[in-house]
């Protein structure tokens, strides 16, 4: 007869091989040209599934086993810090018809992308793609350098059917940031020192009204100020996901 001890071990071993998928959270959301399915891996890293293609945003193998994921259609690089270049990752997901968008420094280390600078746009796979200026405004280095100079880093704004999905990187809230139009979901970074406070974020969101809030790459900042902040802002609702 199977005892109980036997039985734990049977269980916890049909359910290993689905662990990997299974710990992370995922929202699907319907577009006018099919759903949008959002894997949220944590930090700064996303994958997008849609119109049967796989899109890498950031992927960094520190937080989830790339080997068992498909190959990516698209990877998109915001900028070339360790957490958001992986390049041992990207030639994982790399097959020869993947197409990846980055920065110029992030081209120093990734061959054969293609470089969109500040301001850009370009449709690649049939998707327009919005280069968006992601950098530091008063968060700085010990030596006085900000984190992110001006120039360097991309947020990316995403056009998914009828949907826009911004994507912001590391940046404060800016005025490229607080003058997008037509955000339908913002992805906004709050690690602390490097990007924003949550006092920033709501800064931002009020300015340039998504209608959806994911705050990410949040760090050990302490969401529930975003939660009490987000309270008495009308118009955009907040969604908290596992992204420290
Ligand atoms: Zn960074
Ligand atoms: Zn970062």
């Amino acid at each position: 007869m199977i005892n109980v001890v036997t039985l734990t071990l049977l269980i916890v071993c049909l359910t290993i091989p689905g662990m990997a998928e299974a710990e992370f959270e995922k929202d699907v959301i319907e577009t006018s040209a099919g759903d949008v399915e959002i894997t949220f891996i944590g930090h700064g890293t996303l994958v997008f599934a849609f119109d049967g293609k796989t899109i890498h945003v950031d992927p960094w193998s520190n937080l989830a086993d790339y080997t068992k994921m498909p190959k990516a259609d698209l990877i998109l690089l915001t900028h070339h810090h360790y957490d958001h270049l992986d390049a041992d990752v990207i030639k994982q997901l790399r097959s020869d018809s993947t197409i990846i968008v980055l920065t110029e420094l992030c081209a120093k280390t990734v061959k054969g992308g293609i470089i969109m600078k500040n301001g850009d746009e370009q449709a690649i796979m049939g998707v327009d793609v919005v280069a968006v200026p992601a950098y530091n405004l008063v968060h700085k280095r010990d030596d006085g350098e900000v984190f992110h100079p001006k120039g360097e880093g991309n947020g990316y704004v995403l056009t998914l059917g009828d949907k826009r999905f911004y994507i912001a990187g590391d940046t404060e809230n800016t005025p490229e940031m607080k003058s997008l139009k037509n955000i339908d979901y913002a992805f906004l970074p709050m690690n602390l020192p490097y990007t924003m406070t949550p006092q920033m974020v709501v800064d931002a969101v009020r300015a340039f009204k998504p209608k959806v809030l994911y705050p990410y790459h949040y760090g050990d900042t302490d969401t529930d100020k975003i939660v009490e902040l987000m309270k008495s802002v009308k118009g955009t609702e907040l969604r908290l996901r596992k992204m420290e």
